[in-house]
């Protein structure tokens, strides 16, 4: 359980706890729930109400480690210090571009956790990480090519977005699962962790639902279940095809789950929501970029209230595609304008720092101005 919550529904360990981690060790804060922590503090001769006061200050204030939680005492700062972490997750590396900072962080069994801070005037968004790497295996993204470690915990997810907060001093006002991994393939602990950043302190990051957004690769028993949640939360689903042909090409989990039914799962996600859904669709040059895709595109969403979101498609290493030039993915969009289908492209954030949707591989930045990261700048679409 996380950092307060009360232990009434335990996720299977199976589902989460990765295999390599040894027996009884030292947990940190942010994996305890409230009954833990309250035990914790009594055995340092501390009071419960000592637990609220410091999970009211790391949710309000975001924190680096117990050192930036002024309102206890520094003596019991160094016990709990000695207790418990208060954070599990070990920093690596900030990359930081002009318009998103990516993170590395490693978990305890020496995995590796990406995640990035996103800037645009007047929003900081945080983009979190649900999976070490992904089983989903999309030909086009460097997570899917990578393969699949393990699960993500619930705090290790958690974590990511106060620790980003804490060390970087900014307070992010939107998250999104859009890093590594697919976030309904990893379903208890995200609901989990989405809990925690939504409540309001002291038992969470009072995030409102609608600034979480879940970007599915579309498995329909898993929206059904998220509809189920009864969440005002934002839903992008990857479509990246109109016909289920192309599609199972480019996400090989598709050939299991035909649009229909992924539609039929949005459908009712969006009736339980009250929320219109994202249809996430990268542009791949000569794939799935042509004008009679587009139509076939609208065919499909005419009578479906949603969003287009138009990604084209960022270079990753061993996938053999490009980028559309300009005026083919204008004319795509122009195409899905005229039937009155909202339509936005994407303009991905952190190229320069390889942080950019699908560019996450769990390795470290090179140095900007090594000939390795010139090389891989230079092959960018
Ligand atoms: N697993 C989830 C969320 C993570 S990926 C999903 O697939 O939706 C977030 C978005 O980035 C998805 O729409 C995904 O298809 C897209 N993406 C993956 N690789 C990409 C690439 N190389 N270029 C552009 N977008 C990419
Ligand atoms: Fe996994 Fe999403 Fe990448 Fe597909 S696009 S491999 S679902 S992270």
């Amino acid at each position: 359980m996380v950092w307060g919550m009360k232990n009434t529904n335990p996720i299977p360990p199976s589902a989460t706890v990765p295999p390599t981690r040894t027996a009884n060790p030292v947990r940190p804060v942010s994996a305890l729930s409230e009954d833990e922590l309250v035990v914790l503090f009594k055995s340092l001769g501390e009071p419960a109400f000592r637990v609220t006061q410091l999970r009211e200050f790391v949710f309000r204030k975001g924190v680096a480690g117990y050192e930036g939680v002024t309102n206890l005492s520094k003596p019991l700062r160094a016990k709990l210090e000695q207790a418990a972490p208060l954070y599990e997750m070990e920093f690596s590396q900030a990359s930081a571009g002009d318009d998103a900072t990516k993170w590395l962080w490693k978990a305890r069994d020496g995995a590796l956790i990406e995640s990035v801070q996103i800037r645009v005037p007047g929003r900081l968004t945080s983009c979190l990480s649900s999976q070490v790497g992904c089983a989903m295996g999309c030909v086009f993204c460097a997570t899917g090519l990578s393969g699949f470690e393990r699960h993500l915990q619930a705090h290790e997810i958690l974590e990511q977005y106060l620790q980003m907060w804490g060390r970087s001093g900014q307070h992010a006002t939107h998250v999104v699962f859009m890093g590594m991994g697919e976030p309904l393939h990893n379903f208890d602990a995200v609901i989990q962790a989405i809990h925690m950043l939504n409540a309001p302190p002291p038992k969470g990051c009072a995030i409102g639902a609608r600034r979480i957004t879940i970007s599915t690769v579309g498995i329909p028993q898993g929206i059904r279940r998220l509809a189920g949640e009864r969440l005002q939360l934002e839903l992008a689903v990857s479509l990246h095809a109109p016909d289920d042909e192309t599609r199972a090409k480019l996400i090989p989990v598709a050939r299991r789950h035909p649009i229909r039914e992924v539609m039929d799962a949005v459908r009712e996600f969006s009736r339980l929501a009250r929320r219109i859904v994202t249809y996430e669709y990268v542009l791949l040059s000569g794939v799935n970029d042509s004008e009679e895709q587009a139509r076939e595109l609208v065919g499909l969403l005419k009578d479906h209230p949603c969003k287009v979101n138009l990604i084209p498609f960022n270079a990753v290493d061993g996938a053999a595609f490009s980028r559309p030039a300009l005026e083919v993915q204008e004319r795509f969009k122009a195409i899905l304008d005229k039937a009155h289908l909202p339509t936005t492209i994407r303009f991905s954030k952190g190229r320069a720092v390889d942080a950019a949707c699908g560019q996450l591989r769990r390795r470290a930045t090179v140095p900007q101005s090594s000939p390795e990261h010139v090389a891989a700048q230079n092959t960018m679409p």
